[in-house]
Order: C-alpha cells, then structure tokens, then sequence
C-alpha cells in the first residue's frame, strides 16, 4: 500500500492461494453451517499504526473494517499450586484494574498505577526507537535515543523490573505473560516489554468484525484499488542477481524480472532458501544457512479450531497460566519438552462477534504454547497428546463441558505445520528478541552488501506482532522511496497519540 501511494509499480507474489500469512481466515464446514476462525493472531493492538498505512492511501481504516474494543480485554485463569485457580478479568479503566490488583494485594494494587505511568513515559521514550532503521550502533546514538535508555534498562529481564513493583507473584503473572507475544519466557524478555501490558492498557484490545483476518483482505483490496497486481498460489523460488545487484525472482520456473524484491517471507527462512549462498554469505550475521539457524528463536505453538453446537459463557479471550508456570516456560524455551498442565489459551469470538458461527453455535480457537521445531519432540507422533492436552484444559479450565458430542468439526495446527508455510523452526513469533537479535543485530530492511533487497516483517526490526511489522513496513518503504527518488506517502513519524485517538472508529473522520 505505501509503496503504491507512493509511487512505485508494485507485484505481490503470494506462496499461499490466498492472502494473510499468520493472519489468514481458516473456514470449517459443519452440520449447522461454516464455522470462521482466524488462523494466528487475534489481539489487535495499536490500530492506529495500521490506520497511518490506510491514510497514506487517502482512505481510513475505520471505513473497511469495523473494530470492537473489547472489555474486559481479557480473562486471566492464574493457576496456583494445590489451590484453585485465580481468575481477574483485566480493563483498561485503570482505576478499577487497581482495586481488583489491589483485592490480590493491597501495595499491588497501588503500584498498578505507578506501572502504567512509568511504562507512558517509558513507551514515549521508545517510541522513536520503534519508528526508525537501526543499521548499527551509530544509530543508536541519537539524542532522543540516549534519552530513553535510562527508561529501557538494557540489562533488566521483564521479571526482574516487575519485581521493583509487584510482591505478589500472581499480580507478576498478570503484567508478564505477555512476553509471551513475542514468543518469550518473561525470565528472558527484556525489560523494554513491559510496554506491552501497557500498551494494552493504554490503547486497548480489538476485535475486527470477521476476524483480524479482514485487516488483511481489506489490505489487499486497498492494494487492488491502487493498480498492485497479487499473483496467489506463487511461491518465489529464489531471488536472481547479476554481481550485488538484484534482478528479479524466479516463480514457476519462469524469471519475473524487478529492480527491487521486498521479502515478507519469514526472514531467517527467507535468507536461508531464497537468497543464492553467494549472495547470503554478505549479509551481516545472517551469511550462512549454519548461521541463521545458530540464532535463538521464539516459541511454536499448537492450535485446535473447534466449531461446536452451542454457546459458552467464556469472554473473548481466556488466559490460562499454567500452576506449573516457571517449569512450563522452562520445558517450551530450554528443555523443549512437552508440558503437563499447560498454559493454554482459548479465543471465542462469538462472544462479540455472531458471524464467526452459525447462529447458537461457538467457533473455539485453542492455542498451547510448545517448544519450536529445534527440540528433539517428534511433533507428529505427538499430535494426539497436544490434542488431548488441549481438549481437557478446555474442560477442566475452561469449562467446557461435552465437547466430543458438541464437536461438529475441527483442525488442527502443530509446530510442524507452521514450519510447512515457510516459517523457520516452525518458530511463531519469529527470531527471538533477546537483546542480541533485536535493533542493529535483527536482520536490516535494506540488506547491506547487495543492491535491490529488502526485507520486512516480524524477522526485522521492530519485530514480531501486528502493529509492530506494520512499523516496520512503515520504515522499509520510506527507505526503498528515498533510494528510488520517490515522494514517500506515509505519514511523519507522529510521536504517540493520545489514548482516546486509537479509538477511531467512534472518531469523526476530519479528527483521524
Ligand atoms: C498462533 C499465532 C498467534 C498470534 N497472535 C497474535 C496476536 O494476537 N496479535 C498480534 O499482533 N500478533 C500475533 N501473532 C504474530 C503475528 O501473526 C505475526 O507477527 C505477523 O503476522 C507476522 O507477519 P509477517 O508479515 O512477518 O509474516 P507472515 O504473516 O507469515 O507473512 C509472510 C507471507 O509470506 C508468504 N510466503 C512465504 N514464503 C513465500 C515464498 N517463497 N513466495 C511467496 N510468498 C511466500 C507467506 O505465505 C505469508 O503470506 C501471532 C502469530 C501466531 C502464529
């Protein structure tokens, strides 16, 4: 789309028959009618990073999908050893999240609102971290850059700053899991990431009519509109090169000739299979296939999509962390090893959104964190313990009672199976983002030492999650503008909006 705007002549080509990547719709036939699922991602955060690429288009993303912020955000099951578990439905009105932290634990509760306030002034500072190449430390000697490193606390683990907050380990839960997001155990993730609670807090938790996977069609058709011609069920095959310089991709066998290929392949597997080896061993820390997967990645997960007769009184999204949860993340991050009691988590979207099952029925996304294909599990011969596994913390968690007779279809995902779609390792959430593969050590948007390729997507800076590769779209488009001599159509990096401004759908549009 920003390329479009700008400009430039641009092909997609799509490896799959349709387009979305992680976020593509799963559809599964039942006796009652067609069951929806969104295939990944289901938190929409930060719209308004999507909407600055909608307006660069001269549209508005509000006007082609429609987003429901959703309250509670979530419910969290905090399991506890040998006692029930604890459950705390989580809403941004942040008053009210400190007096039900404050139930858990009266100083906790206080702290609550002193966590949200630092982590303001701590997005603040990153925030133009997030907006900009980083292409070695020069670029992280920047003023405004030195201003936020105090705020960042390099060294920090998100467990070991929330520790100066929380006593209260379940309230630590509360404000952690979402390392999890990035495919991280909140024991490694650094303390930058406790922006992520935040910017939940702060902006919100939304569902896109239809599933996130409108935001993607809907992409698409902004695409169409601007003359961009998707070639689905076109997997590239490999990039060519005459010297440095690039000169197209090969598909089908047949060479399609460009000046300038952007990769959005997963880009640890993107640099291992379509890159030639001369031109791989001159990117920087990436130059090898050894190389590549040396590198630490996230988490996978396994997935069940259930489409099952009648409603559930489960909310949107339901959190269970596991009772087990330090030897969970220890067992999926360095034992790689399946878990008992896992943490598991369940999407159902019926709860806001009617068009996602037949009518009187419930279309159920599971998804279990597992270690990624790197560990010595045989996930095949393993399928059917993380179904089961998953299917009784449905019942036993969840609540979800009669399943196999309620069933009237279903699918499932592994590890494997992500691995299939050209994912490395069938690592989800992409390269891991410990300090040294994120800014200058994740690979560049423009890959230095050759001339012409470009990457993007949640193996680059600023990483993994929707509004994050929408950044990072952001920042290797006005790169590849401002070599081709075009007018970039995006928008100036706009420094953070107001917490009110990401409600764009209840904005009158002269306002957005
Ligand atoms: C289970 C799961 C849950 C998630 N939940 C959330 C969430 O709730 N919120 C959130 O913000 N993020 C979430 N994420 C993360 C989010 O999905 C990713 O960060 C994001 O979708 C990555 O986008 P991408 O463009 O980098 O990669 P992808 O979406 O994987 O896109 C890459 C595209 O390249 C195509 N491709 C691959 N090889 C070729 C080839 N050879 N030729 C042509 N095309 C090719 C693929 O088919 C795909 O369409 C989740 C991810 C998963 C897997």
């Amino acid at each position: 789309m920003l390329l479009a705007a700008s400009g430039a002549k641009v092909r997609v080509y799509e490896a799959q028959p349709h387009v979305g990547g992680r976020t593509s719709r799963i559809t599964l036939g039942g006796e009652s009618g067609d069951f929806h699922f969104d295939l990944g991602p289901t938190f929409f955060l930060m719209p308004y990073v999507l909407d600055e690429i909608f307006q660069a288009t001269g549209q508005r993303l509000a006007d082609h999908a429609q987003l429901t912020r959703l309250d509670p955000m979530y419910r969290l099951v905090l399991g506890r050893p040998g006692k029930s578990p604890l459950t705390l439905d989580a809403t941004q009105d942040i008053d009210e999240m400190a007096r039900r932290v404050g139930e858990i634990n009266a100083s906790d509760g206080a702290a609550f609102k002193r966590f949200i306030a630092d982590n303001r002034a701590k997005l603040n500072a990153a925030e133009p971290i997030l907006r900009r190449a980083i292409r070695s430390p020069l670029d992280l000697m920047k003023p405004d850059v030195l201003k936020a490193l105090p705020h960042i606390n390099p060294h920090k683990s998100v467990h070991d700053l929330l520790t100066k907050y929380f006593s209260d380990p379940q309230v630590r839960l509360a404000v952690s899991f979402q390392s999890k997001y990035l495919g991280m155990s909140p024991f490694d993730c650094p303390s930058l990431f406790t922006i992520l609670p935040f910017i939940e807090y702060e902006y919100g938790i939304w569902h896109v009519d239809g599933g996130l996977n409108r935001l993607m069609h809907s992409m698409a058709e902004a695409c169409e509109r601007m003359g961009v011609e998707i070639l689905t069920d076109a997997p590239v095959e490999r990039l060519t090169f005459e010297g440095t310089r690039v000169t197209g991709v090969v598909v089908g066998g047949e060479q399609h000739k460009h000046d300038n290929v952007v990769m959005n392949a997963d880009a640890p597997w993107a640099l291992k299979n379509l890159l030639p080896t001369e031109a791989l061993r001159k990117v920087s820390g990436y130059s090898s296939e050894q190389a590549i997967d040396r590198k630490k990645y996230s988490c996978s997960t396994a997935m069940l999509y259930l489409g099952v007769s009648g409603e559930t009184d489960l909310p949107h999204h339901t959190i269970y962390v596991s009772s087990r949860y330090e030897d969970n993340l220890n067992e999926i991050s360095n034992l790689g090893t399946l878990s008992k009691d896992p943490s598991t988590y369940v999407c159902n979207p019926v709860a806001t959104d009617a068009s996602m099952a037949p009518p009187g029925c419930s279309s159920l996304y599971v998804l279990m964190p597992t270690p990624n294909m790197r560990c010595d599990v045989d996930f095949q011969a393993e399928r059917g313990r993380m179904r089961q596994d998953m299917l009784d913390q449905l019942e036993r968690i969840f609540g979800i009672e009669d399943l196999a007779e309620r069933t009237q279809c279903e699918k499932m995902v592994g590890p494997d199976d992500w691995a299939a779609m050209n994912i490395n390792h069938g690592a989800t959430f992409n390269l891991a983002h410990n300090l040294g593969q994120m800014l200058h050590n994740r690979p560049k948007h423009k890959l230095q030492g050759l001339d012409g390729v470009w990457l993007v997507g949640g193996g680059t800076h600023p990483g993994s999650g929707l509004p994050v590769i929408f950044l990072s779209s952001q920042i290797t488009s006005r790169m590849l503008c401002d070599q081709l001599g075009l007018n970039y159509a995006g928008v100036e990096a706009p420094g953070l909006p107001p917490a009110a401004k990401a409600d764009l759908a209840a904005m009158p549009a002269a306002l957005v």
